[in-house]
């Protein structure tokens, strides 16, 4: 219930030369505009009226107290009239929100029967919102432009993908993720600057030993794990070695144990992301596979082998999807299809995929992992439904956090796959395979992914704006040589700034 908890507010600019009645009216369309979004059930956000400022100090006002509240996740502003943009200056120099500049007019259409001076007074966004759009040019400011009129369906749109990119940045800033274990061992791309990550995010990352974990274990109680037992029964299609009385029950038994655990690590620390590695599991018998799908579908950020950046991700995708249709999920680009039917990526982890994601019941099923050598692991098995979904993944390139996205439609298995024993998704990225996997790979983007059947590509171009991170968009329009170009390019403009 992350997106209930904030706020955005809207802040109408002016000026004080057209009178107290031209200004009583600017307020009242104001809040008319803003009553009106929050009415469209569109917006995921609740919007709130603010002011209508005319002074410099008016504005500077505002803009500390937007950056000072702590449920205001970001500033709307729309200039109703001509505001001079000088008084605008000291106020947006101390916003620390994102900024959405909603280029928008009261009415719609021109009153051409009757339109007369005190009209043209009264309704100057035209030319009042490009004077305010010069001083964030000039400023150079981050921020989202949307023009329309206020009551289309596709200026809420942008508004609603914006505000949802403002909920996972603000997540972001509080977020503390956990990490069980270090990296996977000689493992480049998982690896990264946590203080830059900080700064520049807001996000904290902490190492803790799994032995803390493996503790934990031993305190749960077996009345505990008899009820997550029985909700497993109910919500899964348990295979026969796992269900009551089963051979393998035991194994069920341990793993929500760790799952027991592992929440209540989690809650007590505050953790809303963590990671574990295979390569560190003293004191565990199972790599934590049930476990871990089970506290994604609950909201937790994940990623494995201690690839923290992925985690936080997945959290942040996961507010930002709240309430809409599809899941987030942990993902890696795993094996592909090269057919002439059409190339596919067929993505999975050794375990750990989110049920969110599943197209039907999941299967609870326990295989012995090839890896890692620990007993055999219990995990849900499923395949991704079909439909639009995104890989984003963030890398650190040492200068810089690189933010990827790429636009694939999952589809259904061509075939049943039974002796395929782990969550699976399958997808054609945009534009196609080929393009896409070289503009990854040009761009340097790992093959851990943050997956999301909900969020879209627009919202992570918000949220890369507003954290300002370098954004790489892969869709259904790239080119290879757009891509390449667009990297070096990127090289000069993050080099100049650093
Ligand atoms: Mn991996």
């Amino acid at each position: 219930m992350a997106l209930e908890s904030m706020e955005i507010w809207f802040v109408t600019g002016s000026q004080d030369l057209y009178g107290p009645a031209t200004l009583k009216q600017v307020a009242r369309n104001s809040r008319e505009v803003v009553d009106g979004l929050n009415a469209s059930s569109q917006l995921p956000v609740r919007l709130v009226f603010k002011d209508v400022v005319t002074s410099a100090e008016s504005i500077l006002r505002v803009c500390q107290e937007a950056s000072a509240a702590k449920a205001c996740a970001g500033v709307v502003c729309w200039m109703h009239t001509f505001s001079p943009a000088k008084m605008w200056i000291a106020g947006l120099s101390s916003l620390r929100k994102p900024l959405l500049h909603l280029h928008t007019q009261f009415n719609r259409d021109l009153p051409w029967s009757s339109i007369d001076m005190d009209f043209m007074n009264l309704n100057q966004a035209a030319h009042g919102d490009r004077e305010f759009g010069f001083i964030c040019s000039r400023m150079r400011l981050g921020r989202k432009v949307v023009v329309g009129h206020w009551q289309e369906a596709a200026v809420q749109e942008r508004l609603a993908a914006w505000m949802r990119a403002a909920a996972g940045a603000a997540e972001l800033r509080g977020l503390k993720v956990a990490r069980l274990g270090d990296n996977m061992r000689q493992v480049a791309v998982t690896e990264g600057d946590k203080v830059e990550a900080q700064i520049r995010l807001g996000f904290e990352v902490n190492g803790y030993g799994v032995g803390e974990l493996a503790a934990r274990t031993e305190a749960v109680s077996d009345a505990e794990i008899d009820a997550a037992a029985a909700e497993c029964d109910q919500r899964y299609a348990m295979a026969g070695e796992l269900q009551p009385g089963g051979a393998k029950r035991q194994a069920l038994r341990y793993a929500l144990r760790v799952e027991t655990a592992l929440r209540g690590f989690l809650v007590d620390g505050g953790f809303g992301a963590f990671t574990d590695t295979f390569e560190d599991l003293a004191g565990l018998a199972q790599l934590p596979g049930l476990a871990v799908q089970r506290l994604m579908a609950e909201g937790y950020g994940f990623a494995a082998e201690g690839d923290w950046k992925t985690a936080a991700l997945v959290r942040a995708l996961k507010v930002m999807g709240e309430g809409l249709e599809g899941g987030a999920s942990f993902m890696e680009d795993y094996t592909y299809h090269f057919g002439a039917d059409g190339a596919k990526v067929l993505g999975a982890h050794m375990l750990e995929v989110c049920p969110t994601l599943a197209q039907a019941k999941p299967s609870c099923e326990v295989h012995p992992l090839g890896i890692g050598g620990k007993d055999a692991p219990v995990r849900l098995v499923f395949t991704a439904r079909g439909g639009p979904a995104i890989n984003v993944s963030m890398i650190d390139l040492g200068d810089r956090f690189r933010l990827l996205m790429n636009e694939v439609d999952a589809v259904e298995a061509d075939r049943p796959m039974p002796a395929l024993p782990v969550a699976r998704a399958l997808w054609t990225p945009r534009p196609d395979l080929p393009t896409a996997a070289a503009a990854w790979i040009y761009s340097g983007g790992a093959h851990h992914t943050a997956f999301s059947q909900a969020v879209t590509g627009e919202m992570i171009e918000d949220l890369a704006e507003m954290s300002g991170l370098e954004y790489v968009p892969i869709t259904a329009t790239t080119s290879i040589s757009d891509v390449r170009n667009q990297l070096r390019w990127n090289e000069a403009y993050y080099g100049r700034r650093s």
